[in-house]
């Protein structure tokens, strides 16, 4: 089976590395002259499925659980276990509480306690919330890791190709992210931005969160005394520089979470759209024999790899002759009944 995936993003690469972990023969198109030419680029690469659950359905917890482990297998080191730290300003703790009572896999932690797990936070906060489980990693490192992972593996890579001929292979599979707006009606786009700042002034060991009125603000550290601070959600497909607005809200809400970021350098300001269907969760489709794969929203680095081994699974079962788009695949996403999307009856 020769299998043509359009998209190199984080959806396009793990499914190259599923599928091609099973000896199929795949290549892999890329519109950009170089991996994650999309959102995957500015993701803050947070692994945090049980803080997503504030506002996401159990779905992202249920298959995002596997994420650290799969990126752990697949790239070794890439994958920092550290947890996710969680604060609100004094005055804002009922936000905590409330952060907490949509949430689970969590300890309260007192001001001496932030202070022992993040030094750099003391006598900051009086409490914040502790999701030991989570992970981090560097999304671009990981991008740039997993794409030399495969050529290794014979994944062949064409880069500078948006319309790469599709003759000759037996499956196309259209990773594309917020680039296939429009062809796919259900597929809408919301903005994300971000910055890149520097200081030598504050250390984090892992992702630190700013319950804020305005902007739920995170920090997620590099290596470099760098740290990627994100991100708005705007309901838009505009992948243009950041506003003059977000840059100061991102900016107000980080030098609130600690005032040395007001000394930072700005290393660089960028943004990407986040593919998204109604429900926020990612979904496959298929549609004259082509199979789509998107909507990872939020949760690209999150739920890309337990998408991407349904996915291998659903393709692997078809070559060996199981019935095609039927109920023999039936991914533990939620939706509504629809007879593109399989898993459905149809
Ligand atoms: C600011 C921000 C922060 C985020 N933080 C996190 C986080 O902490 N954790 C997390 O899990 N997720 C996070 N996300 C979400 C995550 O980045 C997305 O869910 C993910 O990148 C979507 O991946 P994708 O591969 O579907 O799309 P993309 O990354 O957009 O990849 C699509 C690729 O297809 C290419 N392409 C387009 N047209 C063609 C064509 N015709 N032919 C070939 N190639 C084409 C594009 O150039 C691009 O490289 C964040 C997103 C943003 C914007």
């Amino acid at each position: 089976m020769r299998v043509l995936i359009r998209g190199a993003g984080v959806a396009g690469l793990t499914l190259a590395h599923e599928l091609a972990s099973s000896s199929i023969n795949v290549v892999v198109t890329e519109k950009a002259n170089r991996a994650g030419g999309g959102a995957s680029w500015f993701a803050g690469g947070m692994l945090a499925p049980w803080c997503e659950r504030e506002n996401a359905p159990g779905a992202v917890l249920q298959l995002g659980q596997t994420a650290a482990d799969w990126w752990d297998a697949v790239l070794p080191g890439h994958v920092k276990r550290k947890g996710t730290l969680v604060v609100a300003p004094p005055r804002d703790t009922a936000d905590l509480v409330r952060f907490a009572s949509r949430t689970s896999g969590f300890d309260w932690l007192k001001a001496e306690e932030i202070d022992a797990l993040e030094p750099s936070l003391a006598g900051r906060f009086g409490k914040a919330l502790y999701f030991a489980h989570e992970a981090h990693l560097d999304p671009r490192r990981a991008i740039n890791a997993l794409h030399e992972k495969l050529v290794g593996m014979g994944v062949c890579f064409r880069f500078d190709a948006p319309d790469f001929p599709e003759k000759g292979f037996d499956r196309v599979i259209d990773c594309t992210g917020a680039r296939a707006i429009g062809n796919d009606p259900r597929l809408r786009g919301v903005r994300g931005e971000m910055l890149v700042l520097e200081t030598l002034d504050v250390q984090f060991s892992r992702p630190v969160r700013l319950l804020h009125p305005r902007i739920p603000l995170y920090i997620v550290p590099r290596t470099n005394n760098r740290f990627m601070v994100g991100a708005t959600m705007i309901e838009s497909d505009d992948s243009g520089p950041v506003s003059a607005r977000s840059l100061m809200e991102l900016l107000n809400a980080a030098y609130a979470l600690h005032p040395a970021f007001g000394e930072a350098r700005v290393i660089e300001t960028g943004s990407g759209v986040r593919p998204a269907y109604p429900d926020n969760l990612p979904a496959f489709s298929e549609q004259d024999g082509m199979l789509r794969v998107n909507g990872f929203y939020r949760h690209g680095f999150l739920l890309a790899p337990a998408i991407a081994r349904m996915a291998a699974e659903r393709l692997l079962s078809s070559r060996a002759g199981k019935s095609e788009g039927h109920t023999t695949f039936a991914p533990p996403v939620h939706r509504q009944p629809d007879s593109s999307y399989i898993g459905a009856s149809q």
